[in-house]
């Protein structure tokens, strides 16, 4: 049987270019050498060798025909990557930058976030390197038709249930589940984040930045601290970032900076929520006319988001955006507390920073599971042929980011390492796929 040197040997010989993916596994591998000076069958009996290989990886052509009635070819993936606890669960990401590492190693992730939660979910994740930025809706819904037309053959509300991610928001989850239900002719619950009336949850649009946000609070709270009149920076503007603000401001924080890809934004007297939601929701328009729209606002299009003071950093853009160098500007800057609503957004180096220096540092795959979470309450739903109402899915949602809040630090502590939350979040998680998989034999 291999050791785990060994392990790590092998997982690097089978995914030589795969950066993202490797940084995913090294850390949770990394917390589970705690794990199995207990538990050596984990090693024995081959669950490490199997939980970091896909069940299954999907690779199709999508082809669509733009505005100009040009061919454009994308590709698509699923990678249905653990299944040990429930249906295949994650989201699909449309942007350019997707590749197969990026969508390893957010299904793999997902399987421990997914666990966290305490729903019958296992983990996968999809997407394309398709550009929705500057497409008109009608290349939108073509592209969403081609991209179901092959994925369809796949999913099902008992096999896969994609959700959406980067790219992906109610209108694009529209399009894909009417192809769906074209071509399966069945109305199942088999995407989640659907329209209100045809089968989507309250709260999931809101859920991720909520729940991160109710995270936030249980973790500060645990150490005597609220978010209550804290200065807070959020990084990105999409569902994430936006509903992670709204959260933030009703416990009584001040959100004083945001970005996208093209810049940041810095508002003192607090960001003016309903009119960034204005330009970002309905106008879908970037970032800087926000500081046109508000005379005491200020755009920068270069420099780090994260060199601005601040009590609370909520990164909620896109991976390895928080390096080294910001967190160094945070520390110095007495930051208390980051919170991940993205995933792994901050890098190895800033994570130790963060962690040697005493900032509270809660890991995504904890602390931003409120939207899968909520996404199992909408396939709840779905299979009851019931809708609850806003205040029962929130409420539910807050009792499950506190559980997890609690879960992620007690396990952190039984194994020593009081408030490491990204080794008792691996632990936790892992162990509960693991067992799983243990009981349902070599498969
Ligand atoms: P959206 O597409 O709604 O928003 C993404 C935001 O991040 C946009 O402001 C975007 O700016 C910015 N962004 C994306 N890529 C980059 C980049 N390479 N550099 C700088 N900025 C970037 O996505 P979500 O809010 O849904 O997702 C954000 C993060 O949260 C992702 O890591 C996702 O995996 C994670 N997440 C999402 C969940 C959900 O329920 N939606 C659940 C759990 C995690 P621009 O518009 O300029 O590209």
């Amino acid at each position: 049987m291999k050791t785990l040197e060994q392990l790590k040997q092998t997982i690097m010989k089978r995914n030589p270019n795969d950066e993202e993916f490797l940084q995913a596994v090294d850390e949770v591998l990394q917390s589970l050498s705690l794990v199995l000076n207990k538990h050596p069958e984990f090693l024995n009996e081959g669950i490490l060798e199997r939980i970091v290989e896909p069940e299954r990886q999907l690779m199709f052509r999508v082809p669509w025909v733009d505005d100009q009635g040009n061919v454009q070819v994308n590709r698509g993936y699923r990678v249905e990557f653990n299944s040990a606890l429930g249906p295949y669960k994650g989201g699909l990401r449309f942007h350019p930058s997707v590749n197969i590492s990026i969508i390893k190693f957010l299904g793999f992730e997902q399987i421990f976030k997914n666990a966290l939660t305490g729903l019958a979910m296992g983990g996968g994740k999809g997407g394309s390197d398709f550009d929705p930025k500057g497409k008109s809706d009608q290349e939108i819904m073509r592209f969403c038709q081609s991209f179901m037309t092959e994925l369809a053959r796949h999913i099902g509300p008992d096999t896969d249930v994609p959700a959406g991610d980067i790219g992906v928001g109610a209108r694009e989850i529209g399009y894909l589940f009417g192809q769906y239900k074209r071509i399966r002719n069945a109305f199942h619950g088999v995407l989640t984040g659907k329209g209100l009336t045809w089968g989507g949850s309250l709260v999931r649009t809101q859920a991720t930045g909520y729940g991160l946000c109710y995270f936030t609070e249980a973790m500060l709270q645990d150490h005597n601290q609220s978010m209550k009149g804290k200065k807070i920076i959020i990084s990105g503007s999409g569902n994430v970032a936006i509903y992670a603000a709204e959260k933030a401001q009703q416990l009584g924080a001040c959100v004083i900076a945001m970005s996208d890809s093209s810049g940041y934004i810095v508002d003192e007297q607090g960001i003016d929520l309903a009119l960034l939601k204005d330009i970002k929701e309905v106008r879908r328009e970037r970032i800087h006319v926000y500081a046109q729209e508000k005379t005491n606002a200020s755009f920068h299009n270069s420099g780090s988001i994260w060199q601005i003071a601040c009590d609370i950093a909520l990164p909620c853009a896109t991976q390895n955006e928080l390096t080294k160098e910001d967190a160094q500007a945070l520390v110095n800057h007495h930051v208390l507390a980051v919170a991940e609503g993205a995933n792994m957004p901050t890098t190895p180096e800033a994570i130790e920073i963060f962690q040697s220096n005493g900032v509270l540092y809660a890991p995504g795959k904890a602390s931003n599971a409120g939207g899968v979470a909520t996404s199992g309450l909408e396939m709840a739903q779905n299979a009851a042929r019931l809708s609850w109402s806003f205040e029962e899915v929130d409420q539910r949602l807050q009792q499950i980011m506190q559980d997890i809040y609690y879960q992620v630090s007690q396990t952190a502590r039984q194994y020593g390492k009081e408030d490491n939350l990204v080794v008792g979040a691996n632990i936790a998680g892992f162990l509960k796929v693991a067992k799983a998989m243990q009981e349902q034999g070599v498969v």
